[in-house]
């Protein structure tokens, strides 16, 4: 079975409240793109679960989230481990706020439901999605979504209106959870407007949507990263972006266009800066 597991990005993330179980709210709208991981699903007679990627440093057992979202598939199902390989074309940038890995995960998850006699739906889905990461839930169900708690209260919203992505992961990674305990020192100066994002998408709106896009985690960059990232977004509303934001904890940046051509000079542009660079339409 082959399937495509998409990459996201955030319109809008916010941080609230920090949990009494450490974790923090978080409300974000989420949105799936055409970049995406390709899979490869075969059963096989050794009885092993097996997991292969082209990128040497990624787990290759259990710690893989493809290989997790099988055992914890399995288990949500009374079934016992069977024999399965899974190899997994890595596109979507690693360690860039796109969630790959959970991407990956879903995608499996949505297969063995697939060729199950008696597939669940897909809020049980999710809800085996949760056991694996708190990203899963959201690409199990994909397109555009608000998600709230952890990232596991999911609200299916109107659709993103058709437009180009321009997405560029430069060449540093970050921290997840250094960029968390930042959070709880920093005092935020400006908050997306998700709310406003949601009329605009109720609406239609594509250049209202890109214009109300932020992402909180902007502020708590390392200063020389953010420095990185604000020129990221400068050349891409420089290009004609409707709107440039940063994804999930960062570092990739990406524009909306309206305009194939300008999305395409922001692109060629930006390949300087970085390879992770990708034109893709929304999904
Ligand atoms: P998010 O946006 O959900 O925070 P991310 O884009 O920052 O995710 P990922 O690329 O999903 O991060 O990977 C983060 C970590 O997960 C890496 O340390 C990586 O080793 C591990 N990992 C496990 N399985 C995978 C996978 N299938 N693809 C990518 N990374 C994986």
């Amino acid at each position: 079975m082959f399937i495509q597991a998409h990459a996201k990005l955030n319109l809008t993330l916010d941080v609230l409240a920090r949990r009494p179980d450490g974790y923090h709210d978080m409300r974000m709208i989420m949105q799936s793109i055409g970049l995406a991981d390709e899979l490869e699903l075969q059963d096989n007679e050794s009885g092993q679960l097996r997991v292969a990627t082209d990128l040497h440093f990624l787990p290759a057992d259990e710690k893989n989230l493809a290989a997790k979202a099988a055992l914890c598939y399995w288990q949500a199902r009374g079934e016992a481990p069977r024999g399965l390989d899974i190899t997994i074309r890595k596109r979507i940038p690693v360690c860039a706020g796109m969630a790959g890995g959970s991407s990956d995960a879903a995608a499996v998850l949505r297969a063995l439901n697939q060729a199950d006699g008696a597939p669940l739906d897909w809020t049980a889905l999710a809800q085996v999605g949760e056991r694996v990461g708190a990203d899963v839930p959201y690409c199990v169900l994909g397109g555009t979504a608000l998600a709230e708690g952890k990232g596991e209260k999911l609200t299916p919203l109107p659709p993103l209106p058709a437009c180009w992505v321009v997405v560029c992961k430069p060449e540093f990674s970050i921290s997840t959870p250094a960029l968390f305990a930042q959070l709880d020192s920093v005092r935020l100066r400006s908050r997306p407007d998700t709310r406003g994002a949601v009329a605009a998408l109720e609406a239609g709106d594509l250049a209202g949507v890109a214009r109300r896009m932020y992402n909180v985690f902007e502020d708590v960059l390392p200063v020389r990263q953010r420095a990185r990232v604000f020129e990221l977004k400068n050349i891409l509303v420089g290009c004609g972006a409707l709107g440039a934001s940063m994804s999930g904890t960062g570092p990739t940046a990406f524009g909306l266009f309206d305009d194939g051509e300008r999305a395409q000079e922001a692109y060629q542009r930006l390949l300087e800066f970085s390879p992770e660079t990708f034109l893709c339409r929304t999904v």
